[in-house]
């Protein structure tokens, strides 16, 4: 990362905020030949949402678009050396496998029409496997399984390095927060700059910066959290993200331990803030066996974690960024020179280098699914 002491006066495109999605656009810009600069409230690069995320990706997508968005990803990280132009950062996607279970004849039979859905818009290579089937390959898995959804071929990564390798050469002022609009010029806290364009790629913040343009997008925030267990011998590092359809919470092997996270439906919303307060019980609902949430549940070497008591952990959260129909905003708004590029929901990691070609297309005119007033469907599947 280039980091500039001083505000420049003046910028083809203004990128505001250095999250992954911030990184993805100034990259993409940046290689069309765009002099794009970042600016980012926070003294350092990728530590809001970005940091907070489990660090997944999945071709397994309900959406043919974003499917196409996930699949580019996919496939730029997987040579992202010569991709990125820099060989500092690797996101090292590992492909470990996703694999989801459950308990009930009902989640089978969702399972099945999950995977009948997910082949008619082309995605290859998901198994369903039966409860037996599933301990085969997995053994530390419970009996109570009767059904698992497995794609081998999807897998784990770590999103900051995915955005700092594509901020390598892009200049980002840290520590400059962005209070206001006034035509071209982007007022901030550390002066003004004027912009040919710019793109408000703030993450669950967005609303709140393009409203200072007088701009309402169409985006709600939900609270997630993560456990990081740094060092737990006992979770088998060769695992697949291992995720329970029945209640929503999923675990991860990451570092020598594990992230432990909770999905669910139904929640509200909640207001979008710089920094999101962490739940104090968090990480006892998915951890204590006792929990209906425990990931002890379907992977029972959690109860012995539990009882025997040593490992460390450390809980993070952060805000899904989510539009009516879960798919993102890559689009120019209705002031002239301001785009956005953000609303992914939970797919903004595996998304981020298709969505930040899209939008520098988007500068040029072309335009593309995502659009601000499309019509909003309901997704076919929520993924909160
Ligand atoms: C718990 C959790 C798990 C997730 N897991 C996954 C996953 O496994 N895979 C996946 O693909 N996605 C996942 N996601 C979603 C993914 O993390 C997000 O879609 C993505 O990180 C959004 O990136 P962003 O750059 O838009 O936002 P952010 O990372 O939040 O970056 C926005 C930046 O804008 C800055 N900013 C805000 N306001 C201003 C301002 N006024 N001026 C200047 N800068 C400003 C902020 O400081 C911040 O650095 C997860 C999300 C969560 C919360």
């Amino acid at each position: 990362m280039k980091r500039l002491a001083e505000l420049p006066a003046s910028a083809e495109l203004v990128v505001i905020g250095a999250g992954v999605i911030g990184a993805a656009t100034a990259f993409a810009a940046r290689r069309a030949g765009i002099d794009a600069v970042v600016l980012e409230a926070r003294p350092a690069a990728a530590t809001a949402t970005t940091a907070a995320a489990t660090g997944v990706y999945r071709v397994q997508q309900d959406d043919p678009d974003e499917l196409a968005l996930v699949r580019e990803t996919v496939a730029a990280m997987e040579d992202f050396a010569v991709f990125s132009g820099q060989d500092r950062y690797d996101p090292a996607p590992t492909r470990a496998g996703l694999l989801s279970l459950t308990t009930t004849t009902e989640g089978a039979e969702q399972q099945r029409a999950v995977v009948e859905h997910q082949r008619s818009i082309g995605v290859d290579g998901v198994e369903l496997l039966d409860g037996d089937e599933v301990r085969a390959r997995f053994p530390f898995l419970a009996p109570a399984i009767v059904s698992g959804r497995f794609r081998a071929h999807d897998g784990l990564l770590d999103q900051r390095q995915l955005a700092l390798g594509l901020l390598e050469r892009v200049p980002v002022v840290t520590g400059c927060r962005v209070t206001g609009f006034d035509g071209r010029d982007v007022i901030t806290t550390r002066g003004t700059i004027s912009a040919g364009a710019c793109v408000i790629a703030c993450g669950p913040m967005s609303g709140a910066v393009a409203r200072l343009a007088g701009v309402e997008l169409p985006i709600a925030t939900y609270l997630r959290h993560k456990v990081v267990l740094p060092d737990v011998p006992a979770v088998p590092q060769w695992a697949p993200l291992v995720f329970d359809d029945d209640t929503g919470a999923h675990w991860r092997p990451a570092l020598r331990g594990a992230y432990v996270l909770i999905s669910v439906g139904g929640q509200e919303p909640c207001e979008a803030v710089d920094d999101p307060a962490v739940e104090a019980d968090f990480a006892f609902r998915v951890l204590d066996p006792a929990s209906p949430y425990s990931v002890a549940r379907l992977s029972p070497f959690w109860a012995d974690v539990w009882e025997d008591g040593r490992a460390h952990w450390a809980v993070q959260c952060g805000l899904y960024t989510v539009t009516p129909d879960h798919r993102p905003l890559i689009d120019e708004t209705p002031v002239p020179g301001l785009y956005v590029n953000t609303g992914y929901s939970g797919h903004g990691v595996m998304c981020s280098i298709a969505g930040g070609r899209l939008l520098v297309e988007r500068l040029n005119g072309e335009r593309n699914s995502f659009a601000l007033d499309r019509t909003f469907q309901p997704p076919r599947h929520k993924t909160r």
